[in-house]
């Protein structure tokens, strides 16, 4: 997500093609193999200012590569928040499962595993990032590496070109998938040539990211799963009406929290946190409903035994050696003896755990939050609402989705799309001449 220098294109690039393509992602490579292949196959060149092609997916889910989910469109939508309903027409014009058959019909077999994440069946994202760049080259779209675009030529409202390495190239659209921008988005990454167009920006946060806690509170849990409600909300929220909130996977590490629940609702944490004074909250048995009770009936039923070996059989008995440390519970106390103040602070600490110095961090974030707003771009073609021929594709728009393969899946449905709608409109655009 940093803007990296580059060096002078290897080779001249044209004065003109039809369709420029900024960014060899996947949003951008996928545009370019559509674009390339549409009626009257114009010519596609794809601009990528690093040394390589495949953006993010050379160290997509750990090297593997989640390529997408199984789930159903409404589960995908879902993971997308309340921007999902604007993907419904990206999504029904290229989902989930044309992906997976795109990647098995081109010698890149797939698997999935839990919470329906589709992996190569190698384990191997270079080959997720090999077919994508094979394929771009078989469309017959010219890849030219090390080249920046540094501004988007407009004129009378309409694309007209871009300049590249300090050179002008003429064209008749443009499909800008220049990713996330990171936190100061610089002015030529693709959300800085966005905004200098006048595209609304969706500020910049974190997104799939782990939470840093102060003073590393949960240190002594490191390496703890286990099923949790994660919440959060300004100062003092109340426990039962939680602004934000979901039960997953959480992970304690040494830093803080991570694990799916905890990467999952990083973008509205960063949210709530950037608006004022915030806390979080852990429930970690939101299974039970009455915990005061269920203590009380523990705590007759294991009299004579220590409360460390008694408490929450459910639990790790890490987490309730923690708890009683902080509750200031003496160790000689046994289960029977717990005084009601005791057993109060353990309740809260298991069913509403808080945490009110914190971060979500940018050095964990997979992907950058907010981008082009979805208001200034049309779900059904992925054309700019301001500038006619101007294409948006991938993270460079306010889209993150859940870990699972969301947004990998919304670069290609997006990426599908803009490159189409790309071609056909430097084909009306011939015609009307
Ligand atoms: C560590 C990590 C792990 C991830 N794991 C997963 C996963 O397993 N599954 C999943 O679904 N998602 C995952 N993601 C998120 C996913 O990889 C991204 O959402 C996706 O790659 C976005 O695709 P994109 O093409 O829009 O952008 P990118 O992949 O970021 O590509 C944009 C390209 O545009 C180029 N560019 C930018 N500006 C210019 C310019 N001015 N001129 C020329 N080129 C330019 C960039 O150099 C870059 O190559 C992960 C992300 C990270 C960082």
């Amino acid at each position: 997500m940093t803007d990296e220098p580059s060096t002078p294109p290897p080779t001249a690039l044209p004065t003109r093609t039809d369709v420029v393509v900024l960014g060899a992602g996947p949003a951008g490579l996928f545009a370019a193999i559509e674009a390339a292949g549409s009626p009257g196959h114009p010519s596609v060149l794809v601009l990528e200012r690093r040394p390589f092609a495949g953006g993010q997916v050379p160290v997509a889910g750990g090297g593997r590569c989640n390529v997408t989910n199984a789930g159903s469109h409404e589960a995908i939508l879902a993971g997308f928040g309340r921007n999902g309903r604007w993907l419904r027409t990206a999504l029904g014009r290229f989902d989930n499962n044309a992906v997976i058959a795109w990647f098995e019909q081109r010698g890149v077999p797939m698997k999935e595993e839990e919470h329906g994440k589709m992996f190569p069946l190698s384990d191997n994202g270079a080959d997720v990032q090999n077919a994508l760049i094979r394929e771009a080259q078989l469309s017959g779209a010219k890849i030219e590496l090390r080249t920046r675009i540094e501004e988007i030529v407009v004129v009378d409202g309409a694309v007209r070109g871009v300049v590249a390495a300090g050179q002008r190239i003429e064209c008749g659209a443009l499909v800008l998938a220049g990713g996330g921008g990171g936190p100061k988005p610089t002015p030529t990454s693709g959300v800085g040539l966005a905004r200098a167009l006048g595209h609304e920006l969706i500020p910049p946060a974190p997104a799939l990211a782990p939470i840093k806690l102060a003073g590393a509170p949960v240190a002594a849990l490191s390496g703890v799963a286990l099923m949790a409600r994660l919440s959060a909300g300004p100062v003092g929220f109340p426990a039962r009406k939680p602004p934000v909130s979901k039960i997953g996977e959480l992970l304690f590490t040494h830093f803080g929290l991570s694990g799916p629940v905890v990467l999952d609702l990083s973008h509205p944490i960063a949210r709530v946190a950037a608006e004022g004074p915030c806390e979080i909250a852990l429930d970690l048995l939101p299974a039970v409903q009455d915990a005061r009770a269920e203590i009380d009936r523990m705590a007759q039923a294991e009299g004579p035994r220590s409360p460390r070996n008694s408490l929450w059989p459910s639990l790790p008995r890490r987490i309730v050696e923690l708890h009683l440390q902080i509750a200031g519970v003496p160790a000689e106390r046994r289960s029977a003896e717990l005084r009601a103040t005791e057993r109060d602070a353990l309740v809260r600490l298991v069913k509403d755990w808080r945490f009110r110095e914190f971060e979500v961090t940018w050095a964990g974030a997979m992907v950058t939050g907010g981008g082009v707003s979805l208001a200034e771009v049309d779900p059904k073609t992925m054309e700019s609402k301001r500038i006619r021929g101007l294409f948006f594709a991938g993270e460079v728009l306010d889209l993150q989705g859940d870990c699972g393969g969301y947004n990998l899946q919304a670069s290609f449905s997006t990426g599908a799309l803009a490159g189409t709608m790309a071609a056909a409109h430097v084909a009306s655009s011939a015609q009307n001449k």
